[in-house]
């Protein structure tokens, strides 16, 4: 038995980095899984197939998460396909960095639309069902930028922060109703979203890091499995920080 056996998880951007080791811890724990990708069809695949292959009960979906429209079909499709959704993890994210001098409209709406009206998408949809399951678990990846900022990165902070208020108060709204909804916080991460930085900035940002070292996906995906278990079933409205500890 796994910590997730008899649960059915969607993870949004599940194709690569933080969502493909959710997906796999995921898999590993027992849950059923339903995960998105956008522009990634092969990763997505491969994945699913590898997963299948070792008897997990796993399917991929391209589903644009900055889309309300498509998120409603999203939900409905999985609902059909898997009768249920115990837990949504909002991961799909990208950065448009640029200082704020230079930031277009079109980088800044892009990233509030796939950062943040994404987890209003998915949510929005989920909720009812979990509600009618008479319980569920939302998990909503922020950053640790949603909670002290950086510079070249307003729109993305916003974004994150932004996520972190919205978590709160839909934690507030539904907790009568047996679901809970949690952010994590990650901080550097090594994924294909941090291998664009320098040198020079990642030796900026480990000198800042007490653990000396950036983060693994895995380490991200730990923490989901935490909050997607009944082993956080009096956890909600929190922000876990998984940053090294970078914040403190
Ligand atoms: P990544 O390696 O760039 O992967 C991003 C994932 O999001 C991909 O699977 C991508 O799918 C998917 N995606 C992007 N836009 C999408 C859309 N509109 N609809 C559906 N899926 C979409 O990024 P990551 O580092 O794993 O980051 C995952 C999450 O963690 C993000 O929310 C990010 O902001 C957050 N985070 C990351 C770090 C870090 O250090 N890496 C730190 C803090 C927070 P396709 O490739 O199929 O398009």
């Amino acid at each position: 038995m796994g910590l997730l056996s008899g649960k059915v998880a969607l993870i949004t951007g599940g194709s690569r980095g933080i969502g493909a080791a959710i997906v796999r811890r995921f898999a590993g724990e027992g849950a059923a899984v339903a995960f998105t990708y956008l522009s990634s069809p092969d990763k997505a695949e491969a994945l699913a197939d590898e997963l299948r292959a070792t008897g997990a009960n796993v399917r991929a979906y391209r589903s644009d998460a900055a889309s309300f429209q498509e998120a409603e079909t999203l939900i409905q499709t999985v609902l059909t396909d898997f009768e249920r959704i115990d837990i949504l993890i909002n991961n799909a994210g990208v950065t448009r960095d640029n200082l704020m001098l230079r930031m277009s409209e079109e980088q800044w709406d892009e990233v509030l639309r796939i950062d943040l009206k994404s987890v209003f998408n998915l949510t929005k949809h989920a909720l009812k069902p979990m509600i009618r399951n008479r319980g569920g678990s939302i998990i909503n990846i922020s950053s640790v930028v949603g909670v002290f900022g950086n510079a070249g990165q307003a729109n993305y902070s916003a974004a994150k922060a932004g996520i972190l208020g919205f978590t709160k108060s839909v934690a507030k709204e539904i907790g009568s109703r047996n679901v809970r909804c949690n952010a994590i916080a990650p901080g550097f991460i090594e994924t294909d979203m941090t291998h664009a930085l320098s040198d020079d900035n990642k030796e900026q940002f480990l000198a800042g890091i007490p653990l000396k070292r950036l983060g693994q996906a895995d380490e991200v995906a730990d923490v989901c499995v935490f909050l997607g278990s009944d082993l956080s079933a009096y956890v909600t409205g929190q922000t876990l920080s998984v940053c090294g500890g970078l914040n403190t």
